[in-house]
C-alpha cells in the first residue's frame, strides 16, 4: 500500500473527501475470492479476515474493500481503501476497550469514526456480527521523524554509538542540501506523506512527529492525514550557540503561529515544541520552548537520557559527543558540563503543561521517582531503535512499577526498518517477559494517547474516535484473549 499511495499522488495528493460509510454485505464464495485477489497486492500482510461462525451473520473485510474498490475510480481507489471511517453497529466475540476490562460479547456503535455507544448487553438486532475476533482501538505512535520515511534501511550499523550515528544523519542531510530549497522541501514532503501512509496501513491513528522545518504544507498535509490519522507535530528547535538557537526558535514560532492562525494544515494536525536534545540544544533554548508551551498550552517533546555519551557530555564536558560537535563546527565551550545534567533538564521540562521525555534509556532511579510525581510528563520507549543501538537494558519495569506513564514510538526509519508500531509491541513482549500483555497494549494505545494529550484516541469509549482494528480469536476467557493479542502478527483495520 505504501508504494501504491506514492504512485497515486505522492506530494501532489488531491484533497479529497473519504467516504464515511463502508458497504458491508453478505459474502458469496465468488465475491470473497475476487475480493481477496483485489486486496492482496496493495496491502501488507495482515491477520486472516474474520469469518463468522455458522448461523451468525457473515462479514468479510475483504469483500467490503472489494465492493468499495470497484466503486472508486482506479486513480483514488487505494487511498480511499486505506483510510476507512466506519459507520455501523458491531458485535464481536471480544471488545477490548483498553481503558476498562475486555468485554465478552457486547456491542458498539460507530458513526463516522466516533464511538457513540458501547455496551456489554445483548447486541441489538441490526448489529453487524464480526464473528470470532477481538476489536481494539487504533494504535498510537508517540515518536517519529517522518522525514526519513523514504529510507530503505537504517543509517549506520547496528550497535554503533549514538554520536557517530548523529554525525551520519547530519552528513545525510548535508548531502541532500545541495539541491534547491524547493526540491529539498518537496523530497521531504514526499517522505512524510509516505510515512503517513505506512503508519495508517499499520493501524496507527495518532502520531507524535518531530517536525524538522520545512515540514508539510497545505493540501499535502490535509490529504496525508485525511479522516483517520491525527498528528501532533512538535516543531524542532536546536542550537548551542545563540545565533543558531535564535534561528531555529524563530522558525518554529513562525511556523506554529501561521499554521494555527490559518488552520492551513487541516484539522487533524496540531502542534508542540521540541527542543531537540541536551547535546544539541542550550538550556536557554529549552527554557524558551517551555515558556511558549506554557503560554499557548502546547505539549513539548525532547530526546533525553538517550545514551551514555550524552551523560558523559553533560557531566564532564568531554567524550565522543564533544568530538562530533567539534567536527561539525557546533561546539560551544561554555555549554558543558551542565550542572545537574539530565535531572536539571527534567525539572525545567516539568514546567510545560505536557511533556514527552523521548527514550529515557539511562534514567536513574531518582529521575524515575521524580517523573512519577509529574503526571503531565510521560516517557516514550522506542524498542527497536533501542535494540538497534544496543543500549543497556531498558528500565521499563522500573518505570511502570514507579507509576510513570510510558508510550511507544518507532522513532524513524533512520534507526528502524519500518514504522509498524505493532512490531514494537511484539519486540517488547519478546524481550521483556516481566511486562504483561495488557501493559504493553496500553503503552501502544491508551497511555500513548494520554501522553500526547489526546484523550479521545487509544481507547474504545463513548465519544472517542480511536479507529478500530481486529484480530482473530476464539478465546473463551481473558487469559486466552491476552494470549491471542500477544500472538497477533499485525493489525487488521476494520473498514
Ligand atoms: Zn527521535
Amino acid at each position: 500500500m505504501h508504494c501504491a499511495v506514492i504512485a497515486h499522488g505522492g506530494y501532489g495528493w488531491p484533497n479529497r473527501h473519504v467516504p464515511s460509510r463502508l458497504p458491508f454485505r453478505r459474502s458469496s464464495h465468488r465475491t470473497v475470492a475476487h475480493a481477496r485477489r483485489a486486496a492482496a497486492a496493495p496491502f501488507p500482510a495482515v491477520a486472516a479476515p474474520p469469518f463468522a461462525v455458522a448461523g451468525r451473520r457473515m462479514v468479510d473485510r475483504s469483500v467490503a474493500k472489494f465492493a468499495l474498490a470497484i466503486r472508486q475510480t482506479p486513480r483514488y481507489a487505494f487511498l480511499e481503501i486505506a483510510m476507512p471511517c466506519p459507520t455501523g453497529t458491531f458485535t464481536a466475540r471480544w471488545l477490548v476497550p483498553v481503558c476498562q476490562r475486555p468485554i465478552c460479547g457486547g456491542w458498539l456503535r460507530v458513526e463516522q469514526g466516533k464511538v457513540v455507544a458501547l455496551e456489554a448487553s445483548s447486541p441489538p438486532g441490526d448489529c453487524i456480527d464480526l464473528g470470532d475476533v477481538a476489536v481494539l482501538p487504533g494504535l498510537v505512535n508517540c515518536h517519529t521523524h517522518l522525514e526519513f520515511s523514504d529510507l530503505p534501511s537504517p543509517l549506520g550499523e547496528p550497535g554503533g554509538a549514538l554520536p557517530a550515528w548523529v554525525a551520519t544523519v547530519v552528513r545525510h542531510r548535508l548531502a541532500q542540501a545541495t539541491d534547491s530549497p524547493s526540491v529539498i522541501a518537496q523530497r521531504r514532503a514526499s517522505a512524510i506523506v509516505a510515512g503517513c501512509a505506512e503508519s495508517t496501513a499499520a493501524g496507527v491513528r495518532l502520531l507524535g512527529e518531530i517536525a524538522t522545518l520545512p515540514w508539510l504544507e497545505g493540501d499535502a498535509a490535509t490529504a496525508a492525514t485525511a479522516e483517520e490519522l491525527r498528528i501532533i507535530a512538535f516543531a524542532e528547535t536546536l542550537g548551542l550557540r545563540s545565533e543558531r538557537a535564535n534561528q531555529t526558535f524563530q522558525a518554529a514560532e513562525d511556523w506554529i503561529r501561521q499554521s494555527m492562525s490559518r488552520r492551513s494544515l487541516g484539522r487533524n494536525i496540531s502542534f508542540g515544541y521540541s527542543p531537540h536534545a541536551p547535546y544539541s540544544t542550550s538550556l536557554e533554548l529549552v527554557d524558551r520552548c517551555v515558556s511558549q508551551a506554557c503560554r499557548f498550552r502546547l505539549p513539548l517533546a525532547m530526546h533525553l537520557a538517550e545514551s551514555r555519551e550524552e551523560l558523559q557530555l553533560l557531566d564532564e564536558g568531554r567524550g565522543p559527543f564533544r568530538e562530533v560537535l567539534e567536527s561539525l563546527g557546533a561546539w560551544q565551550a561554555d555549554a558543558f558540563p551542565q550542572p545537574g545534567g539530565v535531572g536539571e533538564c527534567l525539572k525545567r521540562l516539568a514546567r510545560a503543561p505536557r511533556c514527552l521525555v523521548v527514550h529515557g534509556n539511562y534514567l536513574t532511579d531518582d529521575q524515575i521517582t521524580f517523573l512519577a510525581t509529574q503526571p503531565q510528563m510521560s516517557v516514550i520507549f522506542c524498542p527497536r531503535t533501542h535494540a538497534f543501538f544496543q543500549h543497556d537494558p531498558y528500565p521499563l519495569s522500573r518505570l511502570l512499577e514507579a507509576g510513570v506513564r510510558v508510550g511507544l514510538g518507532t522513532d524513524s526509519r533512520a534507526s528502524n526498518p519500518d514504522l509498524k508500531l505493532w512490531e514494537e509491541v511484539r519486540h517488547v513482549l519478546a524481550t521483556v517477559p516481566a511486562v504483561t500483555v495488557e501493559s504493553v497494549l496500553k503503552m501502544a494505545t491508551l497511555w500513548g494517547a494520554d501522553a500526547l494529550g489526546q484523550s479521545d484516541c487509544g481507547r474504545l469509549a463513548v465519544g472517542a474516535r480511536p479507529g478500530l482494528w481486529t484480530l482473530p480469536t476464539s478465546a473463551t476467557d481473558e487469559t486466552e484473549l491476552w494470549q491471542a493479542i500477544a500472538n497477533a502478527t499485525a493489525p487488521c483495520p476494520l473498514g
